[in-house]
C-alpha cells in the first residue's frame, strides 16, 4: 500500500499542497486513527481537467473495450480482496469476515454484471431516417459515503466507465484508506491516465467539485441533507444530478407469516452493518393482535446479539461509525423514549463494559406510531421501531406514509398476496419474503430518498444523454 494520504489525478499519485486535514478516529476505541488530506480547489480542478482530457478519447472507445478495462479492473479488485477486506473492516468498524463476504464481495459483483449490463446494451438507434445514439455525459464527479463505500464506489465507477465517461471521485472521509487501494487497483487494471480521479477530503471538496464548470453529471450517494445542498449548487450550472439518499423501509409481516422467523429475520436485517444501510428494514408492520408475541421475539435475539469490537473476536454488532453519529442515534433513542414508545431492548448509554469507542445498545421500541420522531427520522444505528398494523390495507397506508421510499419488505406465506402488496409500495426496491441478492436489478429511491438508480443498465442509463442524428439514413 502506498503512503497515505495522495491524490491519483491523471494517473499519476500526487502529494496534496495543502495542509488541511480531517482527523477521524477509529469506531471502536474513540482514539485518533488517521488523517485525511483535504484536496484544494485547484486540486479538484487538475483532477476534473485530467477526466476531461481522457474523456475526450474514451468517449471513442468501443462497447468491447470498455467491458474489456471493467473485466481487468474485476480481475484486479480480486488480487486486492484481503486488503480491501482489512481497509473497509478497520475503517468502519466491522469484522473481517463481514468486510470481505459482503462489503468486498459485492463490489466485485458489481463490477462484473456491469460488464454484462454493457456488452447486451444498444446504444444506436434508428427512428425513420434518424439514427439515435446513446452518449457519454462526459465528465462525472462521484461523490459517495461511508456505510457501504466499495459498494457505493464501484456503484459509480463501473457504470460511468461503461457510458464511457471519465470520473473524480470523491470518497467519504470516513474511508480513505479503501479509496485510495480502489485508485491502486484501478491503476493495475491500466485504465487510461485521467479516466478515474481520486480527491479527498469533505465538503469543500464534494463542494468545488459540484460546482466545476468541467464536470458534466454528478452521482451522489449520501444523506438527503447534503442531497439537497448539492441538487441547490448544481443547479447553478444546470448539470444533471443522480441522488442516492436515506430511507426509513418499513417491512410488512402478514397475519399469515410465520411471525417468529420474520421478526428475527428483520431485527437481522435491520442490525447489519452495525446498523447503518440505507435500506435497512427499521419499521416493523406487524399485525395489531400479535404485537406482544413479535417484541417478546425482538427482545429474545437482542438479548443473544453480542456487541463488541469486531477486531477483538467475532460480534454481531460492532460501533457506529463516529462521534456525531454516536449522538445523532443517542438522541433519537431518547426521543423515542420521551414521546411514549415502549422499550423492549436496549436503550440509551453505551452496552456495558464497552466504554470506549461508538458503541450502541440494541434497540427495540413497541408501541410505536408512525408520527413519532423513531418511525420518520433515519437513524443510522442499530435501532428499530415496531408498529401495529390492522390489516393488509393499512400496513400498506402506513409504509407508504414516509418522507422517504428507499425500500419495502413483505412477508407472506401467500406469494400473491406478497406480491399484491408489494406492487403498492411507493419505494424504489421491494423485497418479498427476503429473497437473494439481485445484483443487477435496479437500486434506487423515491421523494427524499432521491430518485437515481444504480446497478445493472439502470446504473449505466445515469451517465448517457441522448442525440438524434436526422437525415443519417436518407438516401442521396
Ligand atoms: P453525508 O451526506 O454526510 O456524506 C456523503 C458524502 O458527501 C461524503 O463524501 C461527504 O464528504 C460529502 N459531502 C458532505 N457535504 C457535502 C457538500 N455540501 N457538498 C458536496 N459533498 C458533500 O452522508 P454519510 O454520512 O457519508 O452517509 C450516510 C448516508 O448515506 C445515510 O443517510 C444513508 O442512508 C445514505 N446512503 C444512501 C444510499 C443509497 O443508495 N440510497 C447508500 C448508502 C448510504
Amino acid at each position: 500500500m502506498r503512503p497515505p494520504n495522495q491524490l491519483y489525478i491523471g494517473g499519476r499519485w500526487v502529494e496534496p499542497s495543502g495542509t488541511e486535514r480531517i482527523a477521524i478516529a477509529d469506531p471502536a476505541t474513540g482514539t485518533p486513527a488517521a488523517t485525511v488530506a483535504v484536496a484544494t480547489d485547484a486540486e479538484v480542478a487538475a483532477a476534473v481537467m485530467a477526466a476531461r482530457a481522457a474523456f475526450s478519447d474514451f468517449r471513442s472507445a468501443s462497447v468491447e473495450d470498455r467491458a474489456a478495462l471493467l473485466d481487468r479492473l474485476t480481475a484486479a479488485y480480486d488480487e486486492r480482496a484481503d486488503d480491501l477486506a482489512g481497509a473497509v473492516a478497520a475503517e468502519i468498524g466491522l469484522g473481517r469476515p463481514f468486510a470481505l463476504d459482503y462489503q468486498v464481495e459485492t463490489g466485485r459483483i458489481h463490477i462484473e454484471e456491469t460488464a454484462k449490463a454493457l456488452r447486451a446494451r444498444r446504444f444506436d438507434h434508428r427512428v425513420g431516417q434518424a439514427a439515435v445514439r446513446d452518449r457519454p455525459l462526459g465528465v462525472a464527479g462521484l461523490i459517495t459515503p461511508w456505510n457501504w463505500p466499495l459498494t457505493q464506489i464501484v456503484l459509480k465507477v463501473a457504470p460511468a466507465i461503461a457510458a464511457g465517461c471519465a470520473v473524480v471521485l470523491k470518497p467519504s472521509e470516513f474511508g480513505p484508506d479503501q479509496a485510495q487501494l480502489f485508485a491502486e487497483i484501478v491503476h493495475e487494471a491500466g485504465a487510461p491516465p485521467g479516466l478515474v480521479n481520486l480527491v479527498t477530503g469533505g465538503a469543500t471538496v464534494g463542494s468545488a467539485l459540484v460546482a466545476h464548470d468541467g464536470v458534466d453529471v454528478i452521482s451522489f450517494t449520501g444523506s438527503t441533507a447534503t442531497g439537497i445542498a448539492v441538487s441547490k449548487l448544481a443547479a447553478d450550472t444546470l448539470k444533471p444530478v443522480a441522488l442516492e439518499l436515506g430511507g426509513k423501509s418499513a417491512a410488512i409481516v402478514l397475519d399469515d407469516a410465520d411471525l417468529g422467523r420474520a421478526v428475527a429475520d428483520t431485527v437481522d436485517l435491520c442490525f447489519s452493518n452495525n446498523g447503518q444501510s440505507c435500506d435497512a428494514p427499521t419499521r416493523l408492520l406487524v399485525p395489531a393482535e400479535r404485537e406482544a408475541e413479535a417484541l417478546a421475539v425482538a427482545a429474545a435475539r437482542c438479548a443473544e446479539l453480542a456487541v463488541g469490537d469486531p477486531a477483538q473476536g467475532p460480534v454481531d454488532i460492532g460501533p457506529v461509525i463516529n462521534e456525531r453519529q454516536f449522538d445523532r442515534v443517542q438522541r433519537l433513542i431518547r426521543e423515542g423514549i420521551d414521546e411514549g414508545a415502549t422499550l423492549v431492548a436496549g436503550g440509551p448509554g453505551r452496552p456495558d463494559g464497552l466504554d470506549g469507542g461508538y458503541f450502541v445498545r440494541p434497540t427495540v421500541f413497541g408501541d410505536v406510531t408512525n408520527d413519532m420522531a423513531i418511525a420518520r427520522e433515519e437513524v443510522f444505528g442499530p435501532v428499530l421501531a415496531v408498529l401495529a398494523h390492522h390489516g393488509e390495507g393499512h400496513a400498506i397506508e402506513v409504509a407508504n406514509d414516509s418522507d422517504y421510499g428507499l425500500a419495502g419488505y413483505v412477508v407472506s406465506a401467500d406469494a400473491d398476496r406478497a406480491r399484491r402488496v408489494a406492487e403498492r409500495l411507493d419505494v424504489g426496491q421491494v423485497h418479498i419474503n427476503f429473497p437473494d441478492f439481485e445484483p443487477s436489478a435496479p437500486f434506487g429511491g423515491h421523494r427524499r430518498s432521491g430518485h437515481g438508480r444504480e446497478a445493472g443498465v439502470w446504473g449505466i442509463d445515469e451517465f448517457l444523454h441522448t442525440t438524434a442524428l436526422l437525415g443519417y439514413h436518407k438516401k442521396g
